[in-house]
């Protein structure tokens, strides 16, 4: 390793630790717009301890919806007005195909050796499930819902758009019925979103919505963000450390409107939460040109606006 070489590592070092004393003296500012922290119900008291303001958990399946329910209560009871955990309800696209499965398989048995078995059918159940608890919780949020390209439905060996679509949309509906924010996945179906979107009715759509660990590109941000007839101001764009994992993310990062970038951990363990966080923060910080402390700062209000009723 040349004298330069060290510096240079010796410096970064340096840095590294001075950001990480900025992000830990200032973890009361953060507002994990995305995370599964529930479902880590052996560290529940993890969850319970850390010190952010605001969490959004986000729940999955219907079951789901119990253990953000758990870590909920239990979290804002310990907190009391100083830190919220919002619960969030939906129905993710990964798991539609248990109550909306694929055409071709409707009254197919679920265990092929089982002829007479349960058969493959239709369950709305979880639609008066989603609504029940919309009512009960009018600080709830609609997620996390969305379409997914990738995710395979085994008993067909393929995706099943169709069926992702007709779920997202009913969830949509909901979301705008009872105005609340909705965090949505999108991956690989960004025009196809966009499509959705530009189709429906200003007056049909959720006061605001967070594209979630956002998988589109830098022109995806502006056809999304400058959408016309106002819709374009409902969209705001999430980061987690799973974007990192592209070499393009700084110029993903450059194109999101200062006033429309959301933090989040998506996480589901909270022992890797402020890990996850930092990781974001830095890449944020680096690209914007902003403090640590502003980048907590300045994705805290944004949150606090996508939230405001
Ligand atoms: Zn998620």
């Amino acid at each position: 390793m040349s004298n330069t070489t060290t510096e240079t590592t010796n410096s970064n070092n340096e840095l590294e630790k001075l950001e990480r004393n900025e992000f830990n003296q200032n973890l009361g500012l953060i507002v994990d717009s995305h995370c599964h922290l529930q479902e880590d119900t052996e560290n529940i008291e993890h969850s319970l301890e850390l010190p952010y303001e605001k969490m959004f958990l986000m729940g999955t399946t219907v079951e789901d919806w119990d253990r953000v329910n758990t870590l909920a209560d239990r979290f804002n009871d310990k907190w009391k007005d100083t830190k919220t955990a919002y619960r969030s309800f939906g129905i993710h696209p990964w798991f539609v195909y248990k109550l909306q499965p694929p055409q071709e398989l409707i009254g197919q048995p679920i265990d092929t050796l089982k002829p007479d078995g349960d058969k493959y059918q239709v369950d709305n159940s979880w639609y008066d499930k989603l609504r029940e608890n919309l009512i009960r919780y009018p600080d709830a949020i609609v997620g996390e819902i969305g379409i997914d390209k990738v995710t395979k439905v085994k008993a067909i060996g393929k995706n099943d758009p169709h069926s992702q679509m007709i779920v997202l949309s009913k969830q949509i509906q909901l979301a705008n019925e009872f105005n609340r924010v909705v965090s949505l996945h999108c991956v690989q179906l960004h025009g196809k979103l966009l499509d959705f979107f530009q189709a429906l009715p200003l007056q049909q759509f959720p006061p605001r919505v967070a594209l979630h660990t956002f998988g589109g590109k830098p022109s995806t941000v502006q056809q999304f963000s400058k959408m016309k007839d106002q819709k374009g101001d409902r969209f705001y764009f999430g980061l987690s450390f799973i974007n990192l994992t592209s070499s393009k993310v700084s110029k993903l990062i450059e194109s999101i409107p200062d006033d429309r970038l959301l933090l989040e951990s998506d996480q589901n363990t909270p022992l890797e939460a402020n890990e996850s966080i930092f990781k974001v923060v830095k890449a944020i910080s680096t690209t914007k040109k902003w403090t640590i402390k502003e980048t907590l700062e300045r994705t805290r209000l944004n949150a606090l606006r996508f939230l405001a009723k």
